[in-house]
């Protein structure tokens, strides 16, 4: 049988949606917003974002009065979806923020870690039941052309004070028995993967106790400043409040302004059925790290409580920034994902795939948190993780805060809190460039040529495509 039909046959029976929304312990719905209400601060939308903004503005001021506003439910937008490898960056990787902001580099460092302790204080002081897992981030390198990239990422942890190892061939064998690994870049300290839906589902439960009100599948139709603070419309009703924080991320690309920043880019996601105690042998990975590859078009890698693999990574942009696309409930978009897990793991072909899904990520031209404000700073998008935000979000949504709060602590005035990233051209332009961009990412590796043209001109614009 040929890889193409090998993965048709394993993708046969698949379930067009996240894993993680599988498992047991969602919440009940809260309910609908009907009728006028008023409140000292609103946040829009309950993924990770908005529910740490609340926790964080409730934890820090018990009195204040806050609401979340959410479209549909907890977890239904990226927060449910991700692979949920946890990193310590906050600004997408050391690479990114050196490329960004290499004068701040030891306070977003020193923030990074903070944030991540505060992350594990938080889950641990709230009894949060989210299987987090603290076996470290590993890139590996794909042939001997990806050592160089965990060389040089090696001198930055380094740097930085990251407990990270390199291992030579020999050593990222006896982790990982890959035929396509040569080599690795192990953080051990502080990185991780967790079950992202019960990590959010875990901040809904705590943001209820703390007093937060929610109201689910009330979406925000519009907000317009008066004389009493802004008001947002929802289908049932309207809220005003002096203070507004959209926390709507990738869905932000579908607001007028927003738009102009961000783009709603998909990335896809497999999960295969759990593996046998042999199945487990046979690859190794008794130290359970979350992994990225130094492949153009990058894969990532992780195992689940119930010992599945999760293998993600596939790019895709719909125009219109479409945030629920049909296209990504077939089999097509899928089949170079299960050809590369099994190139990844040729001991495992045939495997079945239990479910297959893609989510939003908010592309920007820094790959990091950013912030836009409206009505003279009275409401603030923060947004724009790109594909590290399961641990940025809480970083970014304190910031956020204290921006909206008009307060005057040291990550205010750094320069990703000050300054936006570039505009990036509309549609159809947006939509031509990102189908070409899309191409040559998935065939750039084998073919190269214009490709890699083409790749670096993304670059120069701010787009770090290849990193
Ligand atoms: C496939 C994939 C893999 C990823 N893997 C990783 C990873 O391994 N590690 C990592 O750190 N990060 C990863 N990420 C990124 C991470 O998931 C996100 O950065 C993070 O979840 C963003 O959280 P958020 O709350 O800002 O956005 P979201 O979770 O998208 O929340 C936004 C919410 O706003 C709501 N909303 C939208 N419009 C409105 C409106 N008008 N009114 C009310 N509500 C509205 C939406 O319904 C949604 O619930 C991945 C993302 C994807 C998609």
């Amino acid at each position: 049988m040929d890889n193409n039909s090998m993965a048709r046959t394993a993708l046969a029976a698949v379930k067009y949606s996240p894993y993680w929304l599988d498992a047991e312990g969602k919440p009940s719905d809260q309910p609908t917003l009907s009728g006028h209400m008023n409140c000292d601060l609103l946040i829009v939308g309950a993924g990770f974002t908005g529910l740490w903004a609340a926790i964080h503005a409730k934890e820090e001021q018990a009195d204040r009065n806050v609401v979340i506003i959410e479209a549909n439910t907890v977890a239904n937008g990226a927060s449910g979806r991700p692979a949920a490898i946890l990193s310590t960056s906050v600004m997408h990787g050391m690479e990114n923020a050196q490329r960004l902001f290499p004068k701040d580099m030891d306070i977003l460092e020193q923030l990074g870690k903070e944030n991540m302790d505060g992350f594990k204080e938080t889950i641990l002081r709230h009894n949060i039941d989210c299987d987090l897992e603290w076996g470290g981030e590993l890139t590996v390198a794909v042939g001997e052309e990806g050592l160089a990239d965990i060389e040089s990422e090696y001198s930055l942890y380094k740097k930085y004070g990251h407990d990270a190892h390199l291992l030579d061939k020999d050593a990222i064998q006896k982790e990982i028995h890959s035929p396509l690994f040569h080599g690795g870049l192990w953080s051990k300290a502080r990185s991780g993967t967790v079950h992202p839906a019960k990590l959010a589902w875990g901040l809904k439960r705590v943001a209820l106790e703390l007093g937060v009100k929610i109201f689910e599948n009330t979406p925000m139709l519009n907000n317009s400043k008066t004389q009493s603070g802004i008001e947002v419309t929802t289908p049932g009703g309207s809220i005003t409040a002096p203070k507004v924080l959209l926390a709507i991320n990738a869905f932000g690309a579908q607001h007028r302004k927003i738009y102009n920043r961000v783009a709603a880019i998909r990335d896809r996601i497999l999960v295969t059925e759990p593996l046998s105690a042999e199945q487990m042998k046979s690859v190794g990975w008794a130290n359970r790290q979350g992994i990225y590859d130094t492949r153009t078009q990058l894969n990532y890698m992780r195992l689940t409580a119930d010992n599945r693999i999760l293998f993600g990574g596939r790019l895709a942009y719909y125009s219109g920034n479409n945030t629920d696309p049909e296209g990504d409930k077939k089999i097509d978009p899928y089949l170079r994902l299960a050809d590369n897990f099994y190139r990844t793991f040729p001991m495992l072909t045939g495997i079945k795939f239990s479910h297959a899904w893609s989510g939003p990520i908010a592309l920007t031209t820094r790959m990091a948190v950013h912030y836009q404000r409206y009505h003279q700073g009275d409401m603030i998008y923060a947004g724009g993780y790109s594909g590290f935000g399961v641990t940025a979000t809480r970083f970014g949504a304190r910031v956020g805060l204290a921006i909206l709060d008009k307060k005057d602590i040291p990550e205010t005035m750094l320069e990703f809190a000050t300054t936006l990233p570039s505009y990036i051209p509309p549609e159809p332009f947006r939509w031509i460039g990102a189908q070409i961009t899309m191409y040559a990412l998935d065939t750039v590796d084998e073919k190269a040529g214009w490709r890699k043209l083409w790749l670096a001109m993304v670059e120069n614009m701010g787009f770090p495509v290849t990193q």
